[in-house]
C-alpha cells in the first residue's frame, strides 16, 4: 500500500548549498516546516533567520541523523552534489531509518541510478533539466516549457506569425502542425480556454500543448 503523506507535513532539506537553501527557501514560503542540515556551520548560520530549524551536523553519520530526528520525517531532500559519496551515504542513512519519500539531487546519471538502486523515490537532475528547458527556450518563442516523460509537453509561449490574426479554426493548428492550444491570455484580460472559435491576436500568450518535436517546430515558425 502505498502510505499517504499529509501535504503539510515537515520536510527535511540536508545540504544548504543553491539547490538545497532555494528547495527549502520555497517550502517555507509554501508554509511548510523544513528542518535544514549541513555541515558548514556558516551556511547553517546564514539560513537559520529563513528557515524554521538549522542544524550544523555531519549528515553521514548515521547516529548525528538519529539525534535530528530523521527517522520521524516522511519527507527528505537530499540536495548534495558536490560530493557524491557522502550523497549516497546520506541518502542509504535515510533509507535506514525508514523515510517513506526520498527525493535526492543527482549530478550524474550515474550518481542518479546508484541513488535509484539505493532507494531515492524521486531523482532530480537539476543542471541536465534546466539546460534541456533552456535549449527549448532560446530556440523559439516560448516562455516556458514542461515535459511529461513520455515525449508530451505544454508550453506557454507567443503565438507564432501563422496563426496570428484569425480564429483557431481558420488557422488550423490541430491538423496542420499536430499540436493543440488549450488556452488563451490576452494582455488585460482573463485566461480562457480556447475553442475553435478563439482568435488569436500579435499580443497572446497562448498554452499549447502536443508532442515536444511538434511543439518545437511550431515554435520555431516565427
Ligand atoms: P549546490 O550545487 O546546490 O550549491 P553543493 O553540492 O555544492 O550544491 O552543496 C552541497 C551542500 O551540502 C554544501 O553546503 C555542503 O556543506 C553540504 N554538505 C556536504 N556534505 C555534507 C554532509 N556530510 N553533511 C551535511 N552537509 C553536507
Amino acid at each position: 500500500m502505498v502510505e499517504r503523506i499529509p501535504h503539510d507535513a515537515p520536510v527535511l532539506v540536508i545540504g544548504l548549498g543553491r539547490f538545497g537553501a532555494a528547495t527549502a527557501g520555497q517550502l517555507q514560503r509554501l508554509d511548510r516546516e523544513v528542518l535544514g542540515v549541513d555541515e558548514d556551520a556558516h551556511l547553517v548560520q546564514k539560513w537559520s533567520d529563513r528557515i524554521t530549524h538549522t542544524v550544523q551536523a555531519d549528515a553521514t553519520s548515521l547516529e548525528a541523523l538519529r539525534q535530528l530526528g530523521a527517522g520521524e520525517f516522511s519527507i527528505a531532500v537530499v540536495a548534495i552534489g558536490s560530493s557524491v559519496e557522502a550523497s549516497v551515504l546520506i541518502t542509504a542513512n535515510l533509507v535506514d531509518l525508514g523515510v517513506p519519500q526520498i527525493w535526492a539531487k543527482a549530478v550524474s546519471q550515474s550518481h542518479g541510478k546508484i541513488l535509484s538502486r539505493i532507494g531515492a523515490n524521486h531523482v532530480i537532475y537539476p543542471e541536465a533539466e534546466a539546460g534541456v528547458r533552456v535549449a527549448h527556450l532560446v530556440s523559439g518563442r516560448m516562455i516556458d516549457f514542461i515535459e511529461f516523460d513520455d515525449d508530451f509537453a505544454i508550453v506557454k509561449m507567443y503565438p507564432p506569425k501563422p496563426i496570428r490574426g484569425m480564429t483557431l479554426a481558420e488557422s488550423g493548428v490541430r491538423k496542420k502542425y499536430g499540436i493543440t492550444v488549450v488556452g488563451v491570455k490576452s494582455p488585460g484580460k482573463e485566461f480562457t480556454y480556447a475553442t475553435a472559435e478563439t482568435a488569436i491576436s500579435d499580443h497572446d500568450v497562448i498554452i499549447a500543448s502536443g508532442k515536444t518535436r511538434a511543439l518545437d517546430r511550431f515554435a520555431a515558425l516565427g
